[in-house]
Formats: structure tokens, sequence, C-alpha cells
């Protein structure tokens, strides 16, 4: 099962164009299903790299749901004539998951970050939610044994939805590499929604976030991301040449 609706491609990668709510509505069909589902929340430097790297490209496209989870690829759907309707952010959509989760008994995993930090984002969820089934937590620096510890742990923990926080493109890999085996019905990589849940790192105010600015916070907040930062405008430009070519193709006459 996937999410439907027009096709969009940014850079060669499947967009979706679900609205939150849609967007969860499509979780709950994929945990009634059983079957597992990878969704990725695709920003403009996921959608840069994947032009460039093939198997991201693949992952992305083989996604059971594809959210427009920056300001970037929303500008870009705009430009290319298929706007989605609104920006669906990694953050929204893991609150307003663990909300929704609640109600209705979903049970959660949380995976990655510093050591400490999925404990802590378990912990302000439970008080927020105190129904809220979270079956176990783990940090992303994991050594290859622990890893495999953790596999086993999953398979018998079973949760509904594994929320991977290990940064892009390495969570998209490892839910690729491991979803089928482990058989959980959502598996989403997340970045660094785990800190904010934690609290350990705060969100851009929501003006910064209306203009589209919340990349600019982040860097203000941990400078190194300056270098991610660089792909911007290499994405805008790449964008720019698809809607080019797009244009120049539909003013072609037919033969
Ligand atoms: N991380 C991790 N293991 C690693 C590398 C990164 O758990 O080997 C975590 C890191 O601690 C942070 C998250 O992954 O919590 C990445 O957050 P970021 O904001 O960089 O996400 P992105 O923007 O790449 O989606």
């Amino acid at each position: 099962m996937s999410c439907t609706g027009p096709v969009r491609r940014i850079l060669g990668c499947r967009l979706d164009g679900p609205t939150l709510a849609g967007a969860l509505d499509l979780i709950r069909d994929f945990i009634a299903s059983g079957r597992p589902h990878q969704i990725v929340t695709l920003n403009a430097e996921m959608a840069y790299r994947a032009s460039e790297d093939a198997l991201l490209r693949d992952i992305i496209n083989r996604a059971a749901l594809v959210t427009p989870d920056g300001a970037g690829v929303v500008w870009a759907s705009r430009l290319l004539g298929s706007p989605v309707p609104e920006r669906v952010a990694g953050v929204d959509l893991v609150e307003g998951l663990a909300a929704r989760a609640a109600r209705e008994g979903w049970r959660l995993f949380l995976y990655g970050a510093a050591p400490g930090v999925a404990e802590k984002a378990r912990e302000r969820l439970l008080a927020r939610y105190p129904s809220l089934a979270i079956t176990g937590t783990a940090h992303g620096y994991l050594s290859p044994a622990e890893e495999r510890e953790l596999l086993a742990r999953l398979r018998q923990a079973r949760p509904d939805v594994l929320l991977v926080a290990l940064g892009s493109p390495r969570q998209e890999y490892w839910i690729d590499r491991h979803l089928k085996e482990l058989g959980i019905p959502v598996a989403m990589g997340v970045g660094g929604t785990l800190d904010v849940l934690a609290g350990e790192v705060s969100r851009a105010p929501r003006w910064m976030q209306r203009l589209g600015l919340e990349w600019l916070y982040r860097v203000a907040q941990d400078p190194r991301r300056v270098k991610r930062v660089l792909a911007l405008p290499k994405f805008i430009l790449k964008v720019g040449g698809q809607a080019l070519k797009a244009r120049i193709k539909d003013a072609r006459p037919a033969p």
C-alpha cells in the first residue's frame, strides 16, 4: 500500500502531498495492513543528495509515503507546477503521531540520537500522553554486536511504529536494510526529532517556520550544520534546471 495522488518528482525523487491529518490516516492504514512500510520525510538536502545517490533515490521512490518535510521541497513542488498542499515537518508528524498513537493504542519504539536522548524523549512524551505505549528505546551509537541485540529486541517488542533518528541518509539505509526482516508496519526516519522531543534542541519560532527559515535557526544553534546548508543553493539551481527543461519540453510543438 502506498500514498495515492498526483505523481510529483523533485530531482528524480517522488514526493507525496498528504496533509498532516492525511498522513496520520495513511499511517493508520499501514498499521492495519500489518505489512512493513517505510516513510521518508524529504527535505532539500536529502533530495539533492538523492539526485547523486541512486540507492537513496531508489529507497525514496519505493517508500510507502514521502512527506514534504522542508520549505525547500514545498517551494520546488510549486515551481514544478504540482504544489503540495502544506509542509508536513517531521517533528509535527511525530507529535501528531504520538497524540494519535495514545488514542489508538499504537505501540512506538524510539531508536537513535545520543545516549539518554531517546529515553528522555520517551519520558517527556509519557508526561504528555500517559496512555502512550512506548515499547522500548535505544541510542544511535551502537556497536555492531549491540545493533544485533537491538534487532532481537525489536523482534520481541513488536512495535507498530519505529522512529529511527540516525540522521539522513543513514536512517533511510538502515530502515531499508532491516524493515522486511523486522516486519514492523511503519518505520520512519526522523532526523533530529528525538533531540527536539527530549528538549535538547529547541524548534525555530513559528514566524521563522512560516518564512521557511527553520534551517537558518538550526545553523545558528549548531554552526557545524553550515556545511550541510551549502546543499541548498545547489538544490535551488538543480530544481531551476528541472523546471526549465520541463517548460522547454511543454513549449515544443507536438510532432
Ligand atoms: N545520530 C545517531 N547516530 C549516528 C549519527 C547521528 O544517532 O551515527 C543522531 C544524532 O545524534 C541526531 C540525529 O541522528 O540526534 C541527526 O540529527 P540531524 O538533525 O542531523 O538530522 P538530519 O537533519 O540529518 O535529518
